[in-house]
């Protein structure tokens, strides 16, 4: 997981919400608007998973309600409230539609929280873990959103083996002045605007030395 800075809302959904009386249901968005939406979340996110950072699109995405819509409908078009999830593959595996409704406010992190990639690592096969045993957030939102799911894991072990062989500096920068320069590659977004898959990971062991 890695903090997601919310941007603005787009102006026609903004437009479209105050012409509604009252507080509109997600079901009621005109799909021009719900596309606007999901773009604006999938821009904003460089087209990776809000939860595990892997690559999504369009087509391969959803509307995710962080807190859920059905026990907070007030919050189903609160623009603060969304983000773009995967599908967690064709049975829901993991993510957004894993978790569903299951939600406890106090115990799962948010992307929102501009610490919240600290609560975890990972093992050089894909696993992620508490960085804190004692963590119960982070047990909690690994268990709740399935973030070791076999294919999951499999598809962050072969983003780390992918991007140590582009740079076999990664597994050891040498000096500190290297390690910066990866760091700061990994964190920037390529010219198409899309983040780097599994960037939570690689980062995690460049700054793990
Ligand atoms: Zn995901």
């Amino acid at each position: 997981m890695l903090y997601i800075q919310k941007k603005n809302e787009p102006e026609a959904v903004i437009k479209w919400k105050r012409k509604y009386k009252g507080t509109p249901p997600f079901e009621t968005i005109p799909e021009k608007e719900k596309h606007l939406l999901r773009d604006s979340l999938l821009k904003e996110q460089g087209n990776i998973c809000c939860y595990c950072c892997g690559r999504i699109s369009a087509n391969d995405s959803h509307i995710e309600h962080f807190h859920p819509k059905s026990k907070y409908p007030n919050l189903s078009l609160e623009y603060q409230n969304l983000f773009a999830s995967c599908n967690g593959g064709s049975y829901k595996k993991h993510c957004g539609q894993y978790k569903d409704n299951n939600f406890d406010e106090k115990k799962l992190i948010s992307p929102l929280e501009p610490d919240c990639a600290d609560h975890f690592i990972f093992d050089e096969f894909g696993e992620i873990l508490p960085a804190d045993e004692e963590d119960i957030r982070a047990e909690y939102t690994i268990k709740i959103l399935n973030l070791n799911a076999p294919r999951l894991k499999k598809a962050r072990e072969e983003a780390y083996w992918a991007a140590l062989e582009e740079d076999e500096d990664l597994r050891n920068p040498g000096s500190e002045a290297r390690r910066q320069k990866l760091i700061q590659k990994f964190n920037t977004i390529s010219e198409d605007g899309k983040q780097i898959p599994y960037r939570d990971l690689i980062l995690y062991f460049l700054r793990k030395g």
